[in-house]
C-alpha cells in the first residue's frame, strides 16, 4: 500500500478496527465504498481576462445517519481519492460525536493564492451551481475546510438561493454572523482541540501546565488553539506556516505572534524580526527551524494542524512527542500510527480531535431551523459537553483493554454507530 495515498489509509484505519467492532462483515464492506462522487468542471473568466477550467468534486459518502456533512476545501493537491478518504472521516466524526448527519467533502483543484477575490468568488459560484444538484439544507451541508472561510459560504449560501428563489441559510454552515452564522464556529476547531488535549492530560495524570507543545500549522485551526492552550497554562515552543516554523523552548508569544499573523504576516518574516504589529506583549522572535525539524522536537504533545500524510514511515521513528492530537484532517498514515502505537505514543486521532468544527456547524444548522440565535456561552457549553463526552466514552472502550490504541476505539465506537444505523434501515429496494 502507498503509505501517502489517503484513501487506502482510511480503509487501512477501519481494518485496525474491525475485529473489535461488532459490525457484520457485509455491512462492514458496505462502510467501504463511498455512495457517489459528483465530478465538476468549472470554466471560469478570470480578472486576468483568461479563461480557466478548473475540476471539482463532491464526495456523499455515508448518509445513514442524517444529511451528508463536511467541509469544501480549495488546494493545487485536491484528487478524488483525497476528497473520498476526507469524506469517508466525516462520516466517522459525525457518528464517533453523535451528530444526526452523515459525512461527505468537496473539493476544488486550485491555487486560492493565484487568484484575486473576484476570481474566487466566481469560481465558488461556478462550483455551487456544479453542486446544487447535490446539496440542500435537508440532504448535504457543506462548511468550511483548508482555504475556505466564512465569505466562501456566503457566497454559495448565496448562489444557492438565488436558484431557490428565496434566502436558504441553512444550506451551508460556518457562515459569517449577519448571515445566520453562529458566534464560535471560527475557533471551534482550534478550542475543541484544546479541550481534547487538557482532557488527555488529566487523564495520563499529567500536568498540562507543565507541558511544551508543537503545532504544525498555524492557519484558524493551528492559531486558535495555539491561543487557547497557551491560556489554559501550556507553553507552546513552536508553530508554522507554508514560509517556515519557529522554536523557542522557553515558549513562544502567542498572542504577538497571532497578531502578526493576523494582519496578514508570515512566520519567516516573524523570526526575521519583521513584524507587523506595533503592540508587542513580550516579544522574541525564536528560532527558524524547518516544518520537518517541528515534527520531531523534543515536546510532551504535537500537533499536526496543517495537512494530511505528515506523520510517515520516514519519520515516525523521529517523532519525540509523548502524545499527539491531531488537528488536521489524517496527519498520520497508518505505517506510522503501528511505529508510534507500539511506542506506546498516545495518538487523540482527527475524528475525536478536531469534531469541534462539525460540533458547532451542527449547532449552527439547529439554530436555522430554529430560526432563533444563542450566545457564545451556550455554544461553548454545548461542544464542551459533547466533544468531552466522545472523549470519554473512547477513553472507556480503550480501557476495557483489548483495543491497542485510542483511534481504533473511536473507529470501533463510530463504526458500530454507523451499522446500527444501515441494519435498522435495511437494504432498499
Ligand atoms: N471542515 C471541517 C472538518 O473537517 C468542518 C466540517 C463541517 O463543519 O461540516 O471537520
Amino acid at each position: 500500500m502507498a503509505d501517502d495515498d489517503p484513501f487506502e489509509n482510511m480503509l487501512a484505519q477501519m481494518d485496525r478496527a474491525e475485529e473489535f467492532a461488532d459490525v457484520t462483515h457485509g455491512v462492514f464492506e458496505r462502510l467501504k465504498h463511498p455512495e457517489r462522487t459528483l465530478k465538476v468542471t468549472l470554466p471560469v473568466e478570470l480578472d486576468s481576462g483568461d479563461v480557466e477550467v478548473f475540476k471539482g468534486y463532491r464526495c456523499q459518502f455515508d448518509s445513514a445517519r442524517g444529511p451528508f456533512k463536511g467541509g469544501v476545501r480549495y488546494h493545487p493537491s485536491v484528487t478524488q481519492e483525497e476528497v473520498e478518504a476526507l469524506a469517508g472521516w466525516m462520516t466517522w466524526k459525525t457518528a464517533l460525536v453523535d451528530l444526526p448527519f452523515g459525512g461527505a467533502k468537496g473539493g476544488v483543484i486550485c491555487e486560492p493564492k493565484d487568484l484575486t477575490d473576484n476570481d474566487l468568488e466566481n469560481l465558488t459560484r461556478r462550483y455551487t451551481e456544479g453542486i446544487r444538484r447535490l446539496i440542500g439544507p435537508e440532504t448535504d451541508v457543506p462548511a468550511p475546510d483548508m482555504n475556505t472561510n466564512p465569505q466562501t459560504m456566503a457566497w454559495m449560501m448565496d448562489t444557492y438561493s438565488m436558484y431557490e428563489g428565496y434566502s436558504v441559510p441553512k444550506v451551508v454552515t460556518g457562515k459569517p454572523l449577519e448571515l445566520g452564522g453562529t458566534p464560535g464556529r471560527i475557533a471551534a476547531t482550534g478550542r475543541g482541540v484544546s479541550i481534547v488535549t487538557e482532557r488527555l492530560f488529566d487523564y495520563l495524570e499529567n500536568d498540562l501546565s507543565e507541558a511544551s507543545v508543537a503545532i504544525q500549522g498555524f492557519g484558524n485551526v493551528g492559531s486558535h488553539a495555539a491561543r487557547m492552550l497557551d491560556d489554559a497554562g501550556a507553553r507552546v515552543v513552536a508553530t508554522s506556516d507554508v514560509s517556515g516554523a519557529v522554536y523557542d523552548p522557553d515558549g513562544l508569544d502567542v498572542s504577538t505572534l497571532g497578531a502578526h499573523v493576523d494582519a496578514g504576516g508570515l512566520i519567516e518574516e516573524y523570526t526575521r524580526g519583521d513584524l507587523r504589529v506595533e503592540d508587542r506583549t513580550r516579544w522574541d522572535e525564536g528560532q527558524a527551524i524547518s516544518n520537518e525539524e517541528l515534527l520531531t522536537l523534543d515536546v510532551d504533545v504535537l500537533i499536526p494542524a496543517a495537512v494530511e500524510g505528515v506523520i510517515t514511515n520516514d519519520n515516525a521513528d523521529d517523532i519525540r512527542a509523548n502524545a499527539i492530537v491531531e488537528a488536521a484532517n489524517g496527519p498520520t498514515t497508518v505505517a506510522a500510527d503501528e511505529i508510534l502505537s507500539e511506542r506506546d505514543v498516545q495518538i487523540v486521532p482527527d475524528i475525536l480531535a478536531n469534531a469541534g468544527g462539525v460540533i458547532v456547524s451542527y449547532l449552527e444548522w439547529v439554530q436555522n431551523s430554529q430560526e432563533f440565535s444563542w450566545p457564545l456561552e451556550t455554544v461553548n457549553a454545548e461542544l464542551e459537553r459533547r466533544i468531552g463526552s466522545a472523549f470519554d466514552e473512547t477513553i472507556e472502550r480503550y480501557d476495557e483493554g483489548a483495543i491497542p490504541d485510542l483511534r481504533t476505539a473511536a473507529y470501533t465506537l463510530a463504526l458500530e454507530r454507523t451499522a446500527r444505523a444501515h441494519e435498522y434501515r435495511g437494504l432498499f429496494p
